[in-house]
């Protein structure tokens, strides 16, 4: 069996080939600060010859069939899972989630890629009634042309086949630029794409510690026809600016700030297994983790006092260890947004039910949180807190959740538990989301379309619907019949 150590790369990936750069970045265990691997630091110019790698790859890309995309995204699916654990071993060493995180994602990511494989061959162009009976109205489904992304270091794996995979099926070539927090994952992947036997150019992976200066290049390069983001909302707003100079297509998939609701009638232990899993997964660090928990006044100390029996056993530590239920946070910044959530939400009056500090393990490790008594006047309310704090807040009426919920410039995903089936329907209606569970607390799948409204971004990914964001419809009329 593969091991991590045969899969680490400190290369770049650009035009087929494996480039150190002129520069070059520190990758570190968050767990433990011990360094994993210096890896190239590209440069603007370096971004640039991988742009052109792909434009000069997309010609025969786009025309290979759809056949030929499918097999090979077949055997890159294949290739994953025959390494799922060499590659979750590498997640979680650069990533910190527990490694029953880091395979579970392994295999999300993966069903990406042979989902994508099937659907390559349904990218269908439609006839139409014409407009005259000398005409004809054929409608063609093209790939947009070189697709660049660049993904989080949340989900180091999954974020990068969920857009590539659809980009690859349509006949687009990509650029991937990865977290700099992890970029060992993205290298292990297109080392695993290499093997599958995609062609040069094809994929490139283009590693740096300078974002700013590559997303520059990524949305003013007129050959990328399409930028495709995964992160924070004020970077994805930076990045849809930059992109209007040269029109280019763009899908963000940015924060949230997700409630979850617990009606009177809801079954409270399902309830508090939904919140646990939607709150301390990744040590809270996706976007679709609530953020805010809304529960409703009758069951409101029955569900806060078993949130805390349940949250009181969750494990901290080192990922790679058995047992683990939380990682430490990505870095010293996401501890002290957390810290600062806290501080805040005491200071106006919440009341700390578990948790509150760094963990005794000390470096990036948190106490999983609750705080109760939240009211809408704390930062909680509003920011995202990326980190595994729960603040419960009170509400009455069916009428006031839904307004609390709605309350945001953020409209990622929505949970709810609850049992009546007409309050089902009034509140799933009512919910300002792209995305909304009732009665689960963990929604992604290849098989549906994630995305959000309002400021949570633009775009679908997952479903056939994430193919349609990269390909172009051609209208062509034939006439003189
Ligand atoms: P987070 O706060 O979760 O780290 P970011 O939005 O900062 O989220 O990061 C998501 C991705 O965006 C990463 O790959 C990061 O390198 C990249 N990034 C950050 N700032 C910029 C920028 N100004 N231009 C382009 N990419 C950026």
């Amino acid at each position: 069996m593969t091991t991590e150590s045969e899969l680490l790369i400190d290369k770049a990936y650009v035009a087929g080939q494996w480039r150190d750069g002129v520069r070059r970045f520190v990758v570190t265990n968050p767990a433990t600060g011990e360094v994993l691997a210096e890896v190239a630091d590209l440069t603007a110019e370096e971004v640039r010859e991988a742009v052109a790698a792909a434009e000069a790859a997309w010609p025969a890309w786009r025309r290979t069939t759809a056949k030929v995309r499918a097999a090979l995204l077949r055997r890159w699916y294949e290739a994953i899972m025959a390494h799922q654990e060499a590659l979750a071993r590498l997640m979680t060493l650069e990533q910190g989630k527990p490694l029953a995180e880091s395979r579970g994602e392994v295999a999300y990511g993966a069903a990406f890629v042979e989902y994508y494989a099937e659907e390559a061959k349904r990218v269908a162009g439609e006839t139409l009634p014409s407009h005259g009976v000398d005409k004809r109205i054929l409608v063609f489904r093209e790939p947009i042309g070189v697709v660049a992304a660049i993904t989080p270091w949340n989900f180091p794996l999954a974020m990068i086949t969920r857009k590539c995979a659809p980009a690859l099926a349509a006949g687009c070539p990509v650029v991937i630029k990865p977290a700099e927090a992890t970029p060992l994952t993205a290298l292990a992947l297109a080392r695993l794409a290499e093997d599958a036997g995609f062609p040069a150019g094809v994929i490139n992976v283009v590693t740096a510690a300078h974002p700013a200066e590559i997303g520059e290049v990524l949305t003013t390069d007129p050959r990328v026809r399409k930028i495709s983001f995964t992160g924070s909302t004020p970077v994805g707003k930076t990045l849809l600016a930059q992109c209007a100079g040269t029109v280019k297509k763009a899908s963000m998939e940015l924060g949230g700030n997700a409630p979850f609701i617990v009606f009177d009638d809801a079954d409270l232990d399902a309830a508090v297994e939904g919140a646990v899993a939607s709150k301390y997964r990744n040590s809270g660090q996706t976007c679709v983790c609530t953020n805010r928990l809304l529960v409703q006044a009758g069951v409101y100390d029955t569900f806060v006092e078993k949130l805390a029996a349940r949250v009181g056993e969750l494990k901290v530590g080192n990922g790679l260890e058995d047992g683990v239920a939380q990682g430490p946070l990505i870095n010293a910044a996401a501890v002290d947004k957390v810290q600062s959530h806290i501080a805040d939400a005491l200071e106006k009056g919440g009341r700390l039910v578990c948790g509150g500090e760094p963990h005794a393990l000390g470096g990036t490790f948190f106490e999983p949180t609750i705080i109760a008594d939240v009211t809408e006047e704390m930062r909680v309310a509003r920011d995202e807190t990326f980190g595994p704090l729960a603040p419960v807040f009170r509400f009455e009426t069916e009428e006031q959740a839904i307004a609390m919920a709605n309350a945001t410039e953020f409209g990622l995903a929505a949970y709810f538990y609850a049992r009546d089936y007409r309050r089902i329907w009034r509140v799933m209606e009512g919910l300002e989301y792209g995305m909304v569970a009732v009665n689960e607390g963990i929604l992604s799948t290849e098989l549906a379309p994630f995305g959000g409204v309002k400021e949570s971004g633009l775009g679908r990914e997952g479903s056939r619907h994430g193919l349609d964001e990269y390909t172009e419809l051609k209208y062509v009329c034939v006439g003189g019949l």
